[in-house]
């Protein structure tokens, strides 16, 4: 094996076209680390917005992008135990996945499922995990409630779709085209409405039996914001867990109270410290998964020179399920 491997190196940030792909040494794995030959890195919202500077946390550059991917151990650091050279799984918080070779500590990564090509694994971790908090571990969606999923053809979306129908759940999807809402329904969605249809609030709370929705996930945020808000039912829910617009939204805490709202906001990374929280979302998704009855949704796939482009097809919303990068292409 040789010992330098390419990467794609940001090193100052800004739109897609400041990553730039790079010759680096394979990273050796540090105590508790194992080493990933990496076949699919799953692209996050998230890393379109850490690269350009505007994520929930400062992004520290250089560095490769990356957080979620799939493919087969290679080495294992000191003190690893429970897993074994050669075995495929998946990273939930590894680093740098968009090489190679990357490495990731041993206690992210996730055993993948038989049925499960590596794109599928990459596609798995953040969007499923996300949509079950969303769904029930702050959002306590109940069997025949009705749920709004926005932007319901992405990642995030279509495991909401999946994740609420397989829970018992009714599913209002709104995307910005025709196209994206026809794979929505093929997924399962009741009810599906154009982002921009004029006249979508009031559908919306039709479609919920004319009282409004019980449960919103809410991705897009700036002046849809509050449309969210008008969309609720009264004690309606919304979970805050993205902001795809990048515009900001106000919130005037007394709309609140006009129909009891509760807004909560979502954010995996910091949920992931709670033990009990990830091992409920973990037993309730890998039994769906394992047989079928989600499947992670892969959507364009790369190769890892094309990064870049994979980025900014994500930020212009060309993309569907999970892109999808393969650094061995
Ligand atoms: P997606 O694959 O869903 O892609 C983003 C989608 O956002 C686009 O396809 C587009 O769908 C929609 N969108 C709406 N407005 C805009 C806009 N102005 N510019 C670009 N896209 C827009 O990405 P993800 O599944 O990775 O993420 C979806 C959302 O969920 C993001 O806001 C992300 O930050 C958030 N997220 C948050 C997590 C958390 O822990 N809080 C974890 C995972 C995701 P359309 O064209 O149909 O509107």
């Amino acid at each position: 094996m040789s010992d330098s491997m390419k990467a794609i190196v940001v090193e100052r940030l800004g739109p897609p076209d400041v990553m730039q792909l790079r010759e680096l040494s394979v990273p050796q794995p540090g105590p508790g680390e194992v080493r990933l030959k990496v076949e699919a890195v799953g692209i996050n919202f998230a890393d379109v917005l850490a690269v350009a500077g505007e994520y929930l946390t400062r992004t520290r550059v250089p560095y490769t992008p990356g957080m979620e991917f799939a493919g087969v151990v290679d080495a294992l650091g000191e003190g690893v135990t429970g897993v074994q050279v050669g075995q495929r799984v998946a990273s939930l918080g590894g680093r740098g996945g968009l090489a190679e070779y990357a490495l990731s500590p041993a206690a992210a990564l996730i055993p993948v499922p038989q049925n499960l090509t590596a794109a599928q694994a990459a596609a798995f971790p953040v969007s499923y995990f996300t949509a079950y908090h969303g769904l029930k571990t702050l959002g306590h969606g109940r069997e025949g409630e009705w749920v709004l999923v926005q932007a319901a053809a992405g990642a995030l979306g279509t495991a909401s779709i999946q994740l609420a129908k397989a829970l018992g759940m009714n599913v209002i999807a709104m995307a910005s085209t025709e196209e994206k809402l026809q794979l929505a329904r093929d997924l399962g969605a009741d009810v599906t409405l154009l982002q921009d249809d004029p006249d979508r609030v009031q559908k919306v709370r039709d479609a919920a039996g004319g009282k409004g929705v019980p449960l919103i996930l809410e991705v897009v945020g700036g002046k849809r914001f509050q449309e969210s808000l008008d969309m609720a039912a009264n004690r309606g829910r919304i979970i805050v867990i993205g902001n795809a617009s990048r515009e900001q939204a106000n919130l005037r805490p007394v709309e609140l109270m006009k129909r009891n709202l509760t807004v909560t906001g979502l954010w995996l990374t910091s949920l992931m410290g709670d033990q009990a929280a990830t091992r409920e979302a973990a037993q309730a998704l890998t039994p769906l998964v394992a047989s079928g009855q989600v499947t992670p949704q892969v959507g364009p796939t790369y190769a890892l020179a094309d990064s870049p482009r994979a980025f900014q097809d994500m930020l212009d919303r060309k993309t569907t399920g999970k892109v999808i990068i393969e650094p061995q292409r």
